[in-house]
């Protein structure tokens, strides 16, 4: 248990871009592997979900913060092990940002309706169903296990926004 270093896409956006492999039903990698990725996630304290290849182990198993959508404070991060999206729809524009992409910003369309099939940290085989905010930020790192970033779902540079221009210096 421990924080991580993130992989950071301007340094090593090969290790981002592979795709990651299936753990195996009640592999004992799993938990420290979630306990790093919730450490790493929580010491970033601007994130609301991380995936495994974000600090460099190429294993599906992410964790999200879900609940952030509404004002509310998010939850504490949930770790899910090898997700699949069962059905995903109502795809619409929000923000999106990357831990691996500090600095960078834009709109994309994700879905905000998702039923998801994954392994819990007990080792349970559950079903979530995800509306709103929390469906955009687990289809984000669902994402990163493919090795698919945020920025591959912008249609043009022009649409990203830096921190400066949400500083107010130039309107986005
Ligand atoms: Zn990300």
């Amino acid at each position: 248990m421990a924080v991580r270093p993130i992989v950071l896409y301007r340094n090593d956006e090969a290790i981002l871009r592979r795709t990651s492999q299936a753990l195996a039903d009640g592999a004992s990698e799993a938990l420290p592997l979630i306990a790093d990725l919730r450490d790493t996630l929580l010491h970033h304290g601007n994130g609301v979900g991380l995936a495994a290849p974000q600090i460099g182990v190429h294993k599906r198993a992410i964790v999200v913060c879900l609940g952030s959508g509404n004002s509310r404070r998010p939850g504490p991060p949930v770790g899910i092990i090898n997700p699949i999206i069962l059905e995903a729809g109502r795809e619409l524009p929000d923000f999106d940002g990357c831990l691996s992409i500090p600095g960078l910003y834009a709109e994309t369309v994700r879905p905000h309706f998702m039923r998801l099939q994954g392994i819990d940290e007990r080792g349970q085989r559950l079903e979530w169903t995800l509306e709103g905010f929390d469906a955009v930020v687990v289809h984000h790192e669902v994402d990163h296990l493919n090795g698919i970033l945020f920025i591959d779902r912008v249609p043009s540079p022009d649409q990203m926004v830096t921190e400066a221009d949400l500083q107010g210096d130039r309107p986005p």
